[in-house]
């Protein structure tokens, strides 16, 4: 509706007529609101209906009598008389501003079909061919269906309508009816409603769509608007009947559960398409729970779907509609009805996750062949730099989530970090002072978190891993965690895949977005080796005259031993390695003594040979991607004989310090007269 061109009242006349496919609408009103699903204007117009313009009530009010009615809608457009002008005389009654103020008589060209039961009435026209068949299945259906709805409401029943007087049909059973409108209905009746309290349950009828609904799945339509029934025998503390956002997001997220709760395999493709609709729950994560939007509302079925599937609880919904006569909000009904489970707080972080639908949280795939799937708010490959990040700000509304997925590709990347800003406020903070062997990292800063600080309330981070050759890791808590790190070189650490979910549980009307206090999330990715490194090293030594001294060594091993886990960054931001294998052919010609012989490395001299690598740390400064090694091996009582300090990987005696280099290798040369050192490392994977 165009703001602002219209008063309050036409927008509602316009409304209802856009709901019913009434030629009145004018042109320009057309087509937008082209039936999404079934409408709720009846009540409202109900409820606002004595206060309309009399020639108003006159338009309307045909809409608030049953299709099977002289006077209703269908009879005036179906018998030629024109609309508008149809209602007094039809009425005849003394009251005429109150549609079906007196019993109309019946129209012969209707029937009905009664469940079994005597709880619903289908009516439908005689001529249609085909229609006795639809309702009498939807009758069949609705005897068995109407156990599980009253089990699901906790024993609470629709009302009955009290008929047969004031157009109420022949019973007190709820009366619906197929009717040739665009979008189906349910409706209280006029008289219930006017001069009544704001919210209390009231009985209702039901117009369904033929060409709509009905064409997509007759029964289900009948088990989602009769499931509307029930929700009207419950009140909604607060709300003006049954017309308010509140209710209504609830009221169509649990008849769409109906449906399914009605034929659970059934998978309808009501389903599909509620799931998986612009403005739906799978599409928007990021909107509210309860966003006042009836196409979100559809989808939140969701909710008690993961209630019944995960939990075996179908009562879920009979609880928060009962809740609901108490709490202003069905946010905070729902957080009664869930607390034996641990309220929000445990249920919505793993409820997001089950909307992801994809490998390895996939239950409504494998278990209701639901095929849509949650949007990701960023999905794409990792590329093949000597450094990346990805950053992202978060901000979440309460009851929402946010999903990221990385795929990672190429063997160049190699270390993998990613960075809680979520529900950690993340900083850039100097590791100053940190020791690695003989080397003080004084300008190398990192990523670190407020570990210890309890995290906003309703956060929470996720983390879903595949890694090479591997089923899919089960989700890992986060929340309290500052980063994720992962060696790819390693093959337990070979990432594929990552999945990121946040989550913001808070139910509370009212609660601020959660968003990041400090630096954004972020996945930071780098070349630098973290498994091992291969590779060659020579020394030489020329101290004058004709003495010499030469090592060159091949076959050399590096292999991770230290790798930072959980809170560590900023005290040990770098890798270690050790010397698993290398050789080194050596000759030295000593005052006219030559000899030669080879040597196995990793037999060292006073200290282990050691390779230390900063691959954590953020760019800029002397320290970053820092590379730094030793090695001195004893060639014991060989005819050199004595200590053979073949690798000085850096030297910060003589301020000489290296760097993985952009390609992720590590090539350098020391001159240190009389000493040379040259070396090259390649990253080597498990
Ligand atoms: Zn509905």
């Amino acid at each position: 509706m165009k703001a602002g061109t219209l008063d309050a009242d036409t927008g509602l006349e316009y409304k209802v007529f856009a709901s019913y496919g009434d030629p009145r609408l004018p042109a320009e009103y057309r087509g937008n609101d082209a039936a999404a699903g079934d409408s709720q204007i009846d009540a409202e117009l109900a409820q606002r209906f004595s206060s309309l313009p009399a020639a108003m009530q006159q338009a309307v009010g045909p809409y608030l009598i049953p299709a099977y009615y002289e006077g209703s809608w269908h009879d005036l457009r179906t018998s030629g008389k024109k609309v508008a002008d149809g209602h007094d005389a039809e009425l005849g009654a003394s009251d005429n501003s109150v549609p079906c103020g007196i019993e109309l008589r019946m129209l012969a060209t209707w029937t009905r079909v009664t469940t079994a039961n005597q709880k619903v009435s289908v009516w439908y026209q005689t001529k249609v061919t085909g229609d006795a068949a639809i309702a009498q299945n939807i009758a069949t259906e609705l005897d068995r269906a109407w156990p599980l709805l009253v089990a699901a409401m906790k024993g609470r029943e629709p009302l009955g309508d009290g008929g047969p007087g004031r157009c109420r049909g022949t019973g007190p059973e709820i009366d619906l009816t197929i009717s040739d409108i665009p979008g189906s209905h349910v409706k209280p009746y006029l008289f219930d409603v006017l001069g009544g309290s704001p919210s209390r349950p009231l009985p209702v009828f039901i117009e369904i769509s033929r060409a709509g609904d009905l064409a997509r799945d007759p029964v289900a339509s009948a088990v989602h608007e009769v499931m509307h029934a029930f929700q009207y025998a419950f009140t909604a503390k607060g709300a003006l009947g049954h017309t308010d956002a509140d209710p209504l997001w609830m009221m169509e997220a649990t008849s769409q559960w109906a449906q399914h709760l009605d034929r659970p395999a059934g998978n309808e493709g009501k389903e599909q398409v509620a799931a998986s609709i612009n403005g739906s729950l799978l599409k928007n994560p990021k909107l509210s729970l309860d966003e006042p939007n009836q196409r979100h509302g559809y989808s939140a079925y969701l909710l008690p779907l993961f209630m019944q599937l995960k939990y075996g609880d179908t009562e879920f919904v009979g609880r928060a509609f009962a809740a609901r006569e108490q709490r202003s909000t069905f946010a905070e009904a729902i957080e009664d009805a869930l607390s034996s489970r641990g309220g929000f707080a445990e249920v919505w972080p793993e409820f997001i996750q089950w909307n992801l639908n994809r490998a390895p949280v996939n239950e409504y795939t494998t278990r209701d062949s639901l095929t849509a799937t949650a949007d990701y708010a960023t999905d794409g490959d990792v590329p093949a730099r000597a450094s990346f990040m990805h950053e992202e700000s978060v901000s979440l509304p309460r009851l929402s989530a946010m999903y990221q997925h990385f795929s990672f590709k190429h063997d160049e990347i190699r270390t993998v970090t990613m960075y809680n800003g979520f529900s950690q406020t993340l900083s850039e903070q100097p590791v100053g002072g940190v020791r690695l062997i003989g080397l003080t990292l004084a300008d190398a800063t990192v990523y670190t978190g407020d570990s210890g600080k309890a995290p906003p309330e309703g956060a929470s981070v996720y983390v879903i891993t595949k890694v090479a050759g591997k089923d899919w890791d089960k989700p890992l808590d986060i929340t309290d965690r500052s980063y994720i790190t992962f060696c790819r070189d390693a093959l337990a650490e070979r990432l594929e895949e990552m999945i990121v979910v946040y989550g913001n549980s808070n139910y509370k009307p009212g609660a601020p977005n959660i968003q990041q206090k400090g630096l954004t999330p972020r996945l930071v990715t780098n070349n630098i080796g973290c498994w091992g490194w291969e590779g060659t090293a020579n020394w030489s030594q020329r101290p004058g005259g004709s003495n010499s001294e030469d090592l060159f060594g091949t076959s050399i091993r590096w292999e991770r031993e230290y790798w930072p886990t959980l809170g560590l960054l900023t005290s040990r931001p770098h890798t270690t390695f050790k010397l698993v294998s290398g050789t080194g052919a050596w000759t030295s010609v000593s005052d006219g003594k030559s000899c030669a012989g080879t040597l196995d490395l990793k037999n060292g001299f006073l200290l282990s040979p050691f390779l230390e690598i900063v691959n954590h740390s953020i760019g800029g400064g002397q320290h970053h991607r820092l590379a730094y090694g030793w090695g001195v091996a004893n060639a014991g009582s060989q005819c050199r004989g004595g200590p053979v300090p073949w690798l000085a990987l850096g030297d910060p005696s003589v301020n000489m310090l290296f760097k993985v280099s952009p390609d992720g290798s590590i090539t350098g040369t020391l001159p240190n007269a009389p000493d040379t050192w040259i070396w090259s490392f390649k990253p080597i994977r498990q």
